[in-house]
């Protein structure tokens, strides 16, 4: 596929410059793999170990991989133990560890276009647990795999959402940080997608232009005064990229704020930060860092409840304080400190996750839940534990019905390398498999 004259264009006129010639040739190259560590699940060491040492210059937990494996085949990617992330994009956790220096323990931050979940597993690792994400997606059909790549990574800190950008102006003043990692004409994606090559022009970027701006907009008044805002794209034109941050400081009031950086991504004229492919190890990436220094007025205030929240159940899977609150069937857990600020967002909010769900109550009788298995805070040896072959932890994942004579009877965490994957319920001569039929593998060969 042919890259167009007028892109080409752009790409030389632009900032870019002498350094186009290096970008546009680097673009027939293969792209770049690379997956970002759980540090909650897996030590640094062993992840290293097992994939290598090919770090990432601005994220110490992301390594480029030799190759794209089958990340569908390995229980590893299944367990939460990894997320699959573009380079570049883990500069956003390098940006708010270096913000956190400067602030409160107990933040409210948002993600605005959160899915699949990339910046949001991110920004989960590198807040204090006692900070709150809200992670939103706009579009329907993209909630579930943002839903379920958050419980993946196992923190309970965090509210997935489906709202419209607009739905959070009345939320003034709540957020310390929005990362609005808005959707854009992709031209980091040409590597990976000739579709993107395809539908690439000026009319669909200047389009973009248009509906990142509505998005800004509308999110602004959520940011609170000195919050700060991380604007990206996955794209290298000035349009989307310097030109918004420029909008931004003088229509919406903000201001730059500068993060300490690497010889090998570029900056902008706006003091963006630019990864582009041949020149940074990226497929490309641009984020700007400003303070908003306007006002919206007060933080939002939220209905107090009346004396202590108490849990609804007696049951007690996780380390930490946490709340069990019946949603039908459903075992929810919240962290205690968190709770009421997290049912006032659902309140107000589209909610399609929040907490954990660690079990399903019948009768008497508690099904563990899937998710209780993948969370951080899971306590280990409660229920018996079956360490499986890369082969059974496949079959396991695509709902097969595996046999544990050797085991106890009743309900297993199997585990693979240790991390856990999920649960079966034992009867000796079969079993049960309880991991989710929306998350099974298909086309296991
Ligand atoms: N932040 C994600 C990650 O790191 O995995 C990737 C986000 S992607 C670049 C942009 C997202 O914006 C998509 O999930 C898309 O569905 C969403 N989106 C599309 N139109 C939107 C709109 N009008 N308002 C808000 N979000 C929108």
């Amino acid at each position: 596929m042919e890259l167009s004259n007028v892109y080409v264009r752009n790409i030389y006129s632009e900032f870019l410059k002498d350094k186009a010639d290096i970008l546009l040739c680097s673009l027939a190259l293969e792209p770049l793999t690379s997956i970002r560590r759980n540090p909650s699940k897996i030590e640094q060491g062993r992840f290293r170990e097992i994939f290598g040492e090919d770090v990432v210059e601005w994220c110490e937990d992301g390594v480029y991989l030799p190759e794209r494996p089958s990340f569908t085949h390995d229980p590893l990617f299944h367990s939460g133990t990894y997320y699959v992330q573009e380079a570049g994009s883990m500069f956003v956790g390098h940006i708010v560890k270096h913000l956190l220096k400067d602030l409160d323990q107990d933040l409210t931050v948002l993600d605005l276009c959160a899915a699949p979940g990339g910046k949001s597993t991110d920004l989960l690792s590198v807040l204090p647990k006692s900070s709150l994400l809200v992670a939103n997606e706009v579009i329907k059909s993209r909630c579930p795999i943002l839903a379920e790549n958050v419980a993946k990574w196992g923190y309970s800190n965090v509210v997935v959402t489906n709202n419209d950008p607009r739905d959070f102006s009345k939320l003034t003043s709540l957020f310390d940080i929005v990362v609005v990692d808005a959707p854009c004409s992709g031209e980091g994606m040409f590597r990976k997608d000739s579709e993107a090559i395809e539908q690439w022009s000026e009319d669909n970027v200047e389009l973009c232009v248009a509906r990142q701006k509505r998005i800004l907009a509308d999110v602004w008044p959520s940011l609170k005064e000195g919050g700060y805002l991380l604007y990206s794209t996955c794209t290298f034109n000035s349009h989307e990229n310097d030109d918004n941050v420029e909008w931004i400081i003088n229509e919406l009031g903000a201001e730059i704020v500068e993060i300490p950086s690497f010889e090998s991504i570029l900056r902008t004229n706006m003091s963006g930060y630019q990864f582009a492919p041949g020149l940074t190890k990226s497929e490309g990436f641009f984020v700007a860092v400003l303070r908003k220094v306007s006002s919206d007025g007060e933080t939002i205030k939220f209905k107090s409840q009346k004396g202590g929240v108490k849990s609804d159940v007696s049951i007690n899977y996780l380390n930490d304080n946490y709340l069990y609150k019946l949603k039908g069937e459903i075992v929810k857990a919240y962290p205690m400190d968190l709770y009421q600020r997290m049912i006032n967002i659902e309140s107000l909010l589209h909610s399609v996750h929040s907490g954990i769900a660690v079990a399903t109550q019948k009768g008497k009788d508690f099904i563990p839940q899937a998710d209780l298995a993948l969370a951080i805070d899971f306590k280990r040896g409660l229920f018996p534990e079956v360490e499986l072959s890369k082969e059974d932890a496949i079959k396991f994942l695509s709902k097969e019905n595996l046999l544990f004579r050797d085991a106890p009877l009743g309900y297993l965490l199997l585990t693979y390398l240790s991390q856990p994957l999920g649960f079966v319920k034992n009867l000796g001569n079969r079993s049960n498999n309880l991991h989710p039929m929306a998350r099974r593998i298909r086309n296991v060969q």
